[in-house]
């Protein structure tokens, strides 16, 4: 094959994709140790079940498909109705925020869609990004041209990197140049931190100043406890005129296999919502029936106290990551109103040698802050989507091997 055909760009990306290092990694310690029964608190994937509610819901949606009279074949590709007015008066009307179903698209996930948004943009727009942040806003804008070479110090030369980290209390700055784009993620993945409601008024204003485009990911929205905090950017006065926000099914309800998710246009910005449904509709044919009466359950009144419960439940395995952790004398972030915990390395340890050290000592699984971009590169993610017991004796473990761990 004729290199000169192909998409160059890929050249450009870091390495390997982050999760796949790692599970190469894990696979050869486990076959190396193969009685030793290694902890996960790596990859951000739920372990916890589907509610009762919503596998009642996706069983009688089932049953229908059995059935010439309710089977349903291709649907709307904007998603059903049903979901998206379940997803306005259930996720946006208690937060005081008004939103009408055609602003809504559903999805088969939050990934696809962050990935895919940059296509309504110019190959020359110039975008921030948070550092460190979920990689996938950068992969997918490498992949498109956008972000121009690597260097040295692992970032690209077209991007504007925007540095949370433990000295601006997890607080981002606008970009100090012009920027067409920006990335937000709150909760964030990896830090587990949650942008202010100032943070965020500053972004909006930055944005209605310089006609920029906010892409606001709150794929853990649903972790969020300080009613406080601002859970949809649509809170803020002005966002609905600057900016796109990406939710999903896939923590908040355990669907990461069964994938459903949404993104918000809203009409104030009316030529994206429509080239996005035009998006839509050339790409994408839609999230099956059954899935989206399943999202839609969610929203029932047992649906969401049986969803709540789970969340819970993780966050108690983030309390007991963070205290324990802390107990060890570790800084550590996140943890309180998002599922992931942010832990400062001693010493300025490098984060992939210390995924290493944790793996070989203590046989848990986290993730080096390093893969989320260089402001990561002396923290470590630790995730509470584990079972209970085994997050207990993964944090029993490291605080064995405090000496070497602190
Ligand atoms: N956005 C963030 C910040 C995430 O951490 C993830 C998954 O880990 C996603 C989006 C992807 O969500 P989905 O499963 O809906 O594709």
């Amino acid at each position: 094959m004729k290199t000169g055909i192909l998409n160059s760009n890929y050249q450009l990306l870091a390495e390997s994709y982050l999760f796949s290092q790692i599970a190469e990694k894990v696979s050869r310690f486990q076959t190396a140790h193969s009685q030793t029964r290694i902890i996960r608190l790596g990859i951000g994937d739920v372990t916890r079940p589907i509610v009762p509610t919503v596998i009642d819901a996706m069983h009688r949606a089932v049953d229908e498909m059995a059935s010439s009279e309710t089977f349903r074949g291709y649907g709307p590709e904007q998603g059903y109705l049903f979901l998206r007015e379940a997803i306005a008066q259930g996720e946006y009307a208690p937060r005081g925020v008004e939103l009408s179903p055609d602003e809504i698209f559903v999805s088969d996930g939050s990934k696809c869609d962050v990935a895919n948004f940059q296509e309504l943009f110019s190959d020359r727009v110039r975008i921030a990004i948070p550092d460190p942040v979920y990689p996938v806003y950068l992969d997918s804008n490498v992949m498109a041209g956008r972000a121009g070479a690597l260097q040295s110090d692992g970032h690209y030369d077209n991007i504007v990197y925007l540095s949370a980290n433990a000295e601006n209390d997890f607080q981002l700055d606008p970009p100090h140049c012009p920027v067409a784009l920006i990335y937000l993620c709150s909760p964030n993945n990896p830090t587990g931190t949650v942008l202010s409601r100032e943070t965020l008024t500053r972004f909006v204003r930055y944005a209605q100043e310089n006609g920029a485009i906010i892409l606001f990911d709150a794929a853990y929205a649903n972790y969020i406890q300080d009613d406080a905090l601002v859970h949809t950017i649509y809170e803020i006065e002005g966002a609905k005129e600057c900016a796109v926000e990406f939710r999903s099914f896939s923590k908040s309800a355990g669907f990461t296999g069964v994938r459903c998710a949404f993104t918000v246009v809203p009409r104030q910005m009316e030529m994206l919502r429509k080239m996005w449904l035009r998006r839509q509709t050339t790409k994408f044919n839609g999230v099956n029936y059954i899935v989206q009466r399943g999202a839609a359950a969610v929203y029932s009144p047992e649906g969401a106290a049986e969803t709540r419960e789970v969340i819970a439940s993780y966050m108690r395995n983030a309390a007991l990551i963070r205290e324990s952790l802390q107990a060890c004398g570790a800084t550590v972030y996140g943890g309180k109103d998002a599922p992931y915990i942010w832990w400062k390395l001693p010493r300025e340890t490098d984060s992939f040698q210390f995924f290493d050290t944790l793996l070989e000592n203590c046989a848990v699984v986290g993730t080096p802050g390093g893969g989320f971009g260089p402001q990561g590169k002396h923290y470590f993610r630790l995730t509470a989507f584990g079972d209970p017991a085994r997050t207990k004796l993964a944090m029993e473990r490291i605080a064995a091997q405090k000496k070497i761990l602190f």
